[in-house]
C-alpha cells in the first residue's frame, strides 16, 4: 500500500506497539472498560494528527465523530498547549460530529466524504465510541442481525474513506473487564471480509496500578502480540 501515514497516539511505547502508531488506509479499535483511556486516546490523536510528520502528525484535520458527549475542548487546549500548539486554532481543525443515534451517526460519517471533496484535509475519523448507539437501539436477540447489518453499512463508509482519500479510521469500544473481552469486536466479526484489503488494529486497554495503563495488541494480521505500559497526564497521552 502507498504512501500509509502514521499518527502518533503520544506514547512512544504505544506507537512501537502498533508499528510506528495508527495508520491512515486502515482501522484501528481499541477496546477496554469504562475508564481505560479509549477517549483520552481519541483527543490525543485529534491534536497530533495536526502536528508535522517530524513530530508524530501529519499536518491534517480530523473529524471527532461524539456519539456520548464525551468531547472536551478543555482537554484539547490542554494538550495543544504540550505541544506549544495554538489551542483555538487546533479546535478549529478537529470538526465535531455529535451523533444523537446510530442514523445519524452512519450519515455523520457519509458526510465525511462531502467535507473532503470541499477541500478540507481530513486525515483521521474517530468515532468515540463506536457501539454505544447501537448497543441501546438494537436489543434483544431478534435485532442482532439488523444491528449487524447497520454496523457493516458504517464500517464500510469509514474503510471506503480510509482508502479512497488515505485516511486513518480510530474507533473505541467500550466492553467489560472480563477474560473473554476479546470476543465481540465490531471489526473483527467482519473483519476479511467486509474490510477486506484493510488490515485491522485492534489494541485491548487496561487499567493498571498506581494510574498507569496498559495497552495489549491482540490479533494483529502482520505484527507481534505484545503489550506496553503507558499513563494519562494532564499533557496528554504519554509513556
Ligand atoms: P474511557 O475508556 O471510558 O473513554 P477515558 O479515556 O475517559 O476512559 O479515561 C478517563 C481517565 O483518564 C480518568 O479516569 C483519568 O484517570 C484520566 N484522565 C482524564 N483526564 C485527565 C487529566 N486531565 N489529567 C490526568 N488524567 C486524566
Amino acid at each position: 500500500r502507498k504512501d500509509v501515514g502514521r499518527i502518533s497516539t503520544g506514547s512512544t511505547a504505544v506507537d512501537e506497539l502498533i508499528g510506528g502508531g495508527i495508520e491512515t488506509q486502515s482501522i484501528t479499535e481499541v477496546f477496554g472498560e469504562f475508564g481505560s483511556g479509549k477517549s483520552q486516546i481519541s483527543h490525543e490523536l485529534a491534536v497530533t494528527i495536526q502536528l508535522p510528520e517530524d513530530k508524530g502528525g501529519l499536518e491534517g484535520e480530523c473529524v471527532f465523530i461524539d456519539t456520548e458527549n464525551t468531547f472536551r475542548p478543555e482537554r484539547i487546549e490542554q494538550i495543544s498547549n504540550y505541544f506549544e500548539l495554538d489551542h483555538e486554532e487546533t479546535l478549529n481543525k478537529i470538526h465535531i460530529a455529535r451523533a444523537f443515534n446510530s442514523s445519524h451517526q452512519i450519515l455523520m460519517a457519509e458526510k465525511v466524504n462531502e467535507l473532503i471533496q470541499s477541500g478540507t484535509n481530513i486525515r483521521l475519523i474517530i468515532v468515540d465510541s463506536l457501539m454505544a448507539h447501537f448497543r441501546a437501539e438494537y436489543i434483544g436477540r431478534e435485532s442482532l442481525a439488523t444491528r449487524q447489518q447497520k454496523l457493516n453499512q458504517h464500517l464500510h463508509t469509514l474503510q471506503n474513506i480510509a482508502t479512497t482519500y488515505n485516511v486513518a479510521i480510530f474507533l473505541t469500544n467500550q466492553v467489560q473487564a472480563r477474560p473473554d473481552a476479546f470476543f465481540g469486536s465490531p471489526t473483527k466479526a467482519i473483519g476479511g471480509h467486509v474490510l477486506g484489503h484493510a488490515s485491522t488494529y485492534r489494541v485491548w486497554l487496561k487499567k493498571g496500578l498506581a494510574g498507569k495503563r496498559i495497552a495489549r495488541l491482540v490479533d494483529s494480521p502482520h505484527l507481534p502480540e505484545g503489550e506496553c505500559v503507558f499513563k494519562i497526564t494532564s499533557d496528554g497521552v504519554v509513556d
